[in-house]
């Protein structure tokens, strides 16, 4: 019917569709990636990128985030060393509730964290020096060059993606393009398969590159994210803006007071000298309603709510016994969080397609599915 049949057809190019685009060439499979514009041109080109684990006291997401991080950190250095930069992280309390959590962090963690430097400490606002700091060895990986890498074997489509229909065996793309398998990994963006129970929150982001005289050695996390500097350049990032959405909002985003809140936040934890604002980057970033990521295949909600032989109700849910589209999954809500989970769940993902391996209950789209057929 069409001139290639593509193993695998992944839309939208940010961090997750680059990250499954890469576990599957690199296991031989013909790969097609769709972006509306271009690579990283969503949530994953605006991302400071800091691969570091999260600082909380217990749940599913502080576990996951720990294995991830374990994961990627070993993965970014494995496969792209030149574009993974180490640096020490500073995580400074914002609050007393973030104090007592990074004592309780501390004493609990089996990372290994470092030893803060009394050097680097000084650096920092007297209102930071005087808070409750966890150290670690983390990393920042360069957000675009890491998806346009990772991308790089697959055959890149310029196009945004509206018509999927599944035909004798084959997911039909556009009416031009072919292939077996179909990914998701739009992010907070569009919605391709409007499925009542997938509903996911974009909140938007403002990273700014900045020049400054101010010499930063570590990575730094309090109010934003703050990176270490190279040659008199730092990123300061932060997606905190719930208001604005590209898609819905009325007018349009103030780059000007965003740039100001980015600084004046910064300010706080660090003072910067000579400041002079290079490029501003924008975008959302997508996260789910329990904070964990969806990975994994897409339940038809109308076909499953037809069969009778399933109890909605029930505390333990058989997801086995739902209706799933065909060779159909999805990678999204990875939140705040995309550059550490992405190759952990994209190996998830690629072992679940090609090995048929199960893939945990926590992080299922069908879980979703479940709390929404439960309430009907
Ligand atoms: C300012 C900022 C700072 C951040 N800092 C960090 C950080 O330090 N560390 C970290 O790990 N994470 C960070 N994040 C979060 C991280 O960026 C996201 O978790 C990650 O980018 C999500 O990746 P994604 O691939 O799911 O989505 P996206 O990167 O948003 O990619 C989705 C892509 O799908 C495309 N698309 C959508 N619909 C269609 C369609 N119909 N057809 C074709 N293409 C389509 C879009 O154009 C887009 O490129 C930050 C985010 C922001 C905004």
């Amino acid at each position: 019917m069409f001139n290639t049949l593509y193993d695998i057809a992944i839309i939208g190019a940010g961090i997750n569709g680059c990250s499954v685009a890469y576990e599957f060439t690199q296991e031989g499979k013909k790969v097609i990636l769709f972006d509306i514009e271009k690579i990283a041109n969503g949530g994953s080109g605006a991302a400071g990128a800091f691969i570091s684990p999260k600082f909380s006291k217990a749940g599913e997401l502080k576990e996951l985030l720990h294995e991830a991080f374990v994961y990627s950190m070993d993965y970014y250095e494995k496969h792209f060393p030149n574009l993974l930069k180490k640096s020490p992280l500073l995580h400074v309390a914002k609050d007393e509730t973030d104090e007592k959590t990074l004592k309780l962090y501390k004493e609990k963690t089996s990372l290994d964290l470092l030893a803060p430097d009394n050097e680097d400490i000084k650096r920092l606002t007297p209102q930071a020096q005087s808070k409750e700091i966890v150290s670690i060895n983390a990393a920042i990986v360069n957000a675009e060059y890491m998806c346009q890498a990772m991308a790089k074997s697959a055959k890149f489509v310029k196009q945004e993606v509206k018509n999927l229909r599944y035909d004798d065996g084959v997911w039909v793309i556009e009416e031009s393009y072919s292939a077996k398998e179909v990914v998701l990994a739009t992010g907070a963006y569009e919605k391709i398969i409007k499925e009542p129970y997938i509903n996911l929150r974009g909140v938007w982001g403002h990273r700014i590159d900045i020049q400054t005289s101010t010499l930063n050695k570590n990575s730094i996390h309090q109010f934003v994210s703050i990176s270490s500097s190279d040659n008199g350049r730092l990123a300061i990032g932060a997606t905190h803006n719930v208001h604005y959405h590209p898609q819905t909002s009325q007018e349009s985003y103030d780059i000007k007071s965003g740039r100001e809140e980015l600084l004046q936040k910064a300010s706080l934890t660090l003072e910067l000298k000579d400041v002079k604002i290079l490029k501003d980057y924008t975008g959302l970033r997508s996260g789910s309603f329990d904070y964990l990521p969806l990975v994994g295949s897409l339940v038809i909600s109308k076909e499953t709510l037809k069969n009778q032989t399933i109890n909605f109700k029930t505390k333990k849910p058989d997801y086995d016994s739902y209706t799933y589209y065909p060779n159909l999954s999805m990678i999204n809500g990875s939140g705040g969080y995309g550059f550490v989970l992405a190759p952990y769940l994209a190996k998830i993902l690629k072992n679940h397609i090609l090995k048929g391996s199960t893939i945990d209950k926590k992080i299922v789209p069908a879980r979703f599915f479940y709390r929404y057929a439960k309430k009907l």
